[in-house]
């Protein structure tokens, strides 16, 4: 099936799908510190479903599940089987926080999983701890171990904070010259209802790229820059939505687990999705892809983004 096309001509064949707002951890750029009810009603595995089918029958080829934290749904791994099963989709990759994944790992590739993102900004354990608001270390690491011993492609998200984790980032580039597993530099956007960020922790990607010798460029990948030392096993990507305008590459749209179709993460504008039937939620993705912005707003540490909810409630 040829992906349904935006209004400028972007072939949409990708979709994000949140299926928690809750979390384990709380992120400070990310949340905010306080426990969280879900807000509204989440979507049940069965609508979740119905929702992928019917974007696999718009040419969405390609998915995944987020959060809040998705290994924290009871249903994670039918769900994974399920999306990988429907007829059109490619791959179902998830994006973790990790610190659930030991004794996952290989449950979920057995599901249909073969990509996972695990997100890590540090390698101290105590700086862990106060960004993750009381995260373990230990525990991302055995996840991120668990996921390459049961044979999943492992990529790092690293979001890019200036005063926080700048002099790291040599050390956890460094992760790709030994190992096959990618790292993805972030940089940090200004989410509403998290920690005010000040102007220094929001660290560019030329800014981090010159904190990183030796890296040569390769063709980029979507909405990603990408580059490797010579010799390394890895690559190491940066995807910069403040200070690069990517939006002309971009291939997406997002379902939030409150079952709304998010057109752009920068963007107010949400379509609901829940309780409807299949082609009611064709006609509403459509809808959705044609409502694309060209590209999202400028953003900055004082120009918070009109996403209109804090990230783990869209998903990243
Ligand atoms: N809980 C999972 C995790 O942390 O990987 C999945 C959900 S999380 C919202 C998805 C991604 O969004 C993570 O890689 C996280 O680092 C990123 N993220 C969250 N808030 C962000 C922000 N303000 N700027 C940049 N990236 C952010
Ligand atoms: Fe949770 Fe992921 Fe947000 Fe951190 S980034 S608070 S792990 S949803």
């Amino acid at each position: 099936m040829t992906p349904f096309c935006d209004a400028f001509g972007r072939a949409i064949s990708y979709m994000r799908v949140s299926v928690t707002d809750q979390c384990n951890l709380r992120c400070r750029y990310c949340m905010p510190a306080g426990s969280e009810e879900s807000q509204g009603e989440t979507m049940t595995e069965d609508e979740i479903i119905r929702v992928i089918e019917a974007a696999a029958e718009l040419g969405i080829k390609k998915i995944r599940l987020t959060g809040g934290e998705p290994l924290l749904r009871k249903d994670i791994v039918p769900l994974c089987r399920r999306a990988a099963a429907v007829p059109g989709v490619e791959e179902v990759c998830l994006t973790t926080n990790g610190t659930l994944l030991s004794g996952m790992a290989a449950t979920l590739r057995d599901a249909g999983l073969r990509r996972i993102n695990i997100s890590l900004d540090t390698l101290d354990p105590e700086k862990y701890a106060r960004i993750t608001r009381g995260g373990s270390l230990d525990k991302a690491l055995g996840g991120i171990e668990a996921a390459r011993s049961a044979g999943l492609r492992v990529k790092i998200n690293t979001v890019l904070i200036g005063g926080f984790n700048g002099d790291e980032l040599p050390r956890l580039a460094d992760i790709t010259r030994e190992n096959d597993m990618d790292i993805r530099f972030i940089e940090l956007m200004p989410m509403p209802m998290t920690e005010g960020f000040g102007q220094d922790a929001y660290l560019t990607f030329r800014e981090a790229l010159a904190l990183l010798p030796g890296l040569r460029p390769l063709p980029g990948d979507g909405v990603a820059r990408l580059y490797q030392f010579e010799g390394a096993r890895g690559r190491v990507g940066f995807i910069s939505p403040m200070t690069c305008d990517f939006c002309a590459q971009c291939n997406k749209i997002r379902l939030t687990a409150d079952g709304y179709l998010k057109p752009c993460l920068h963007s107010r504008q949400e379509i609901p999705i829940k309780g409807l039937d299949r082609e009611k939620i064709k006609e509403a993705l459509r809808q959705a892809i044609l409502a694309k912005p060209e590209r999202h707003p400028y953003l900055s540490a004082e120009r918070l983004s009109t996403a209109g909810r804090s990230m783990n409630r869209i998903g990243g």
